[in-house]
C-alpha cells in the first residue's frame, strides 16, 4: 500500500520510520518532509497547511492511508475532505480537532463531562478579563483560545504579568485570531507527563507513558521549548495511575465528545499534572506529541499500520498493541540560540557513526552538496531505545557524543526525573 505522512518534523520522522517497518507498505510519501525523512520517503514539497495540493497529492498517487502529523491540517479539516472522497485517513476531523484548536471548548468538556482540571474562566471581552484577574488575583495562567504553536500560555507569577499577557492576545492580538478568546484559569503545581492513547470513538487503548521536558536548560529551568527531550515509560504514571486517567480523564473525554456529536477518533495526548489532588488536564491535543512520539515509536512492537486500521474499522480493541521491554530515551539537538533566534545551514557531522539501537530522528534539517545542515530550531532527536531507562540513558548519550554542529545545545539530564523517583 501507498502511505502519505503530512508534516515535516521529528515526530513524522518517527512516524515514517515505524510505517516504512510494516510488509504492507510498498511506498511511503511526506509532506513537506526533512532531509532526515527523504532517506524512507519521497518528500513532496507542500506545506502541512496547504489543504488543496494535500489532497490533490492523494488523489493523484492515489493514497490508501493518509496519516495526519501535525495539528493544523486536523483543525483545517484535511480528515473531513479525504473521509468525503472515500480516502483512508488517520486523524481526527474538524469538530473533534477543536479539542486541541480551541482551550474554551475543551475547557467547557472538561467542565461538563467531570473530567478533572484547573478552576477557569473564559473571556471575550479583554475589560472582563482583567477584572477578573484583579479579583482571583496571581498566580494565574492565562492561555489563547486557538492555535499558537505553543507560545499561547503565560503563566504568571504576578497580576502585572498576566494583565499584560491580556493585552498582548486581545488587544496586540499577537495570535490573530486565535486571541479573540482567552481562558483564565489557577495554576497548578506538580509533575508533568503525557498520556497518548488511540481511539476509535468508542473503544480507547493508552499507549505506553511518557515524558517530555520543556524547559531550554537543566532543572526545568529557562523558556519554554517545543520539546528537549522525552522518555518512555514514565514512572510517574504507574499501572494504577494510568488506570485512574483512564477512567477519569480519557474514557469521560472520547465518551464526551461523542455525545456533543464531535466522534473522536485518532490519537487523543492529554497533558497532565500530577497534583496534590491528582492528575488534572492542562490540554488536549488531538494528534501525537512531539518529541514523546520518537520514544513511543521506538517502544512499539507491533505493526503500526495494523494498529491504525483496526482503529479505522472501528475495531481498536481487536489491535495487537505490544511494546518492548525496557525503555526509550530522546534527546533533542538544538540550534545555537534557540528557543529565540537561530543560526541555519550548519553542517551536521557525526551521523554515520551513531551506535546500534540509537536512531537519528531529523526534525529541522535539510540537504545541502550532498550534507545534512541545521534548518530548524529543533535538530535532530537522538533517539535510543535499552533494557532499561538508565541504560536508554545512556545510550542516548553516547550518541549524541557522536554528532556535533556549530552552536549544538541540548539537555543533559533527559530521563533523570525518572531515576529520581
Ligand atoms: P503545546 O506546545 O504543548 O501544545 P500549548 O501552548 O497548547 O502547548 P499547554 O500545554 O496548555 O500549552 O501549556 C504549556 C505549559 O504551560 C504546560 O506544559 C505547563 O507547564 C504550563 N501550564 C499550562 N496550564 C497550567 C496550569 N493551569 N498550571 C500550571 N502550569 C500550567
Amino acid at each position: 500500500m501507498k502511505v502519505l505522512v503530512v508534516g515535516g518534523g521529528g515526530r513524522e520522522h518517527a512516524l515514517v520510520w515505524k510505517i516504512s517497518r510494516s510488509p504492507r507498505v510498498k511506498k511511503i510519501f511526506c509532506a513537506p518532509g526533512n532531509a532526515g525523512i527523504a532517506q524512507l520517503a519521497e518528500c513532496v514539497d507542500i506545506k502541512d497547511g496547504n489543504i488543496p495540493a494535500l489532497v490533490d497529492l492523494v488523489r493523484r498517487e492515489k493514497i490508501d492511508l493518509t496519516v495526519v502529523g501535525p495539528e493544523a491540517p486536523l483543525v483545517a479539516g484535511l480528515v473531513d475532505i479525504l473521509e468525503k472522497e472515500g480516502f483512508p485517513v488517520f486523524g481526527p476531523r474538524q469538530r473533534a480537532a477543536e479539542i486541541e484548536g480551541s482551550k474554551v471548548l475543551a475547557k467547557e468538556i472538561m467542565q461538563k463531562y467531570g473530567i478533572p482540571t484547573a478552576r477557569y474562566a473564559a473571556f471575550d471581552s479583554a475589560r472582563d478579563a482583567r477584572d477578573y484577574i484583579r479579583e482571583i488575583g496571581a498566580p494565574c495562567v492565562v492561555k489563547a483560545d486557538g492555535l499558537a504553536a505553543g507560545k499561547g500560555v503565560i503563566v504568571a507569577e504576578d497580576e502585572q504579568t498576566a494583565l499584560a499577557a491580556v493585552e498582548s492576545i486581545m488587544e496586540q492580538k499577537v495570535f490573530g485570531a486565535a486571541g479573540s478568546r482567552i481562558v483564565v484559569e489557577e495554576r497548578l503545581r506538580g509533575e508533568e507527563a503525557s498520556m497518548l492513547a488511540f481511539t476509535d470513538g468508542e473503544h480507547v487503548v493508552p499507549m505506553i507513558s511518557s515524558q517530555d521536558h520543556k524547559q531550554v536548560f537543566d532543572g526545568d529551568r529557562g523558556p519554554n521549548t517545543g520539546g528537549m527531550g522525552a522518555y518512555a515509560p514514565a514512572p510517574v504514571l504507574s499501572p494504577a495511575i494510568q488506570q485512574e486517567v483512564m477512567e477519569k480523564i480519557m474514557l469521560p473525554a472520547v465518551r464526551g465528545m461523542a455525545a456533543e456529536d464531535r466522534p473522536y477518533r485518532g490519537v487523543l495526548y492529554a497533558g497532565l499534572m500530577f497534583t496534590e489532588k491528582g492528575p488534572q488536564v492542562l490540554e488536549f491535543n488531538a494528534r501525537f506529541g512531539d518529541p514523546e512520539t520518537q520514544p513511543i515509536m521506538a517502544m512499539l512492537e507491533s505493526d503500526l499500520v495494523d494498529v491504525i486500521q483496526a482503529l479505522l474499522a472501528g475495531e481498536l480493541h481487536k489491535a495487537d498493541l505490544r511494546w518492548f521491554d525496557g525503555a526509550a530515551v530522546c534527546v533533542v539537538l538544538a540550534s545555537g540560540g534557540y528557543p529565540g533566534a537561530y543560526q541555519k545551514g550548519e553542517v551536521i557531522a557525526g551521523l554515520e557513526s551513531l551506535p546500534e539501537n540509537v536512531t537519528a530522528f531529523h526534525a529541522g534539517t535539510a540537504m545541502r552538496g550532498g550534507a545534512f545542515v541545521t534548518a530548524g530550531g529543533r535538530v535532530l532527536g537522538i533517539t535510543a531505545r535499552a533494557d532499561s531507562i538508565p541504560a536508554a540513558i545512556d545510550l542516548a548519550y553516547r550518541g549524541v557524543s557522536r554528532v556535533h554542529f556549530n552552536g549544538m545545545h541540548y539537555r543533559k539530564d533527559i530521563g533523570q526525573k525518572a531515576l529520581n523517583r
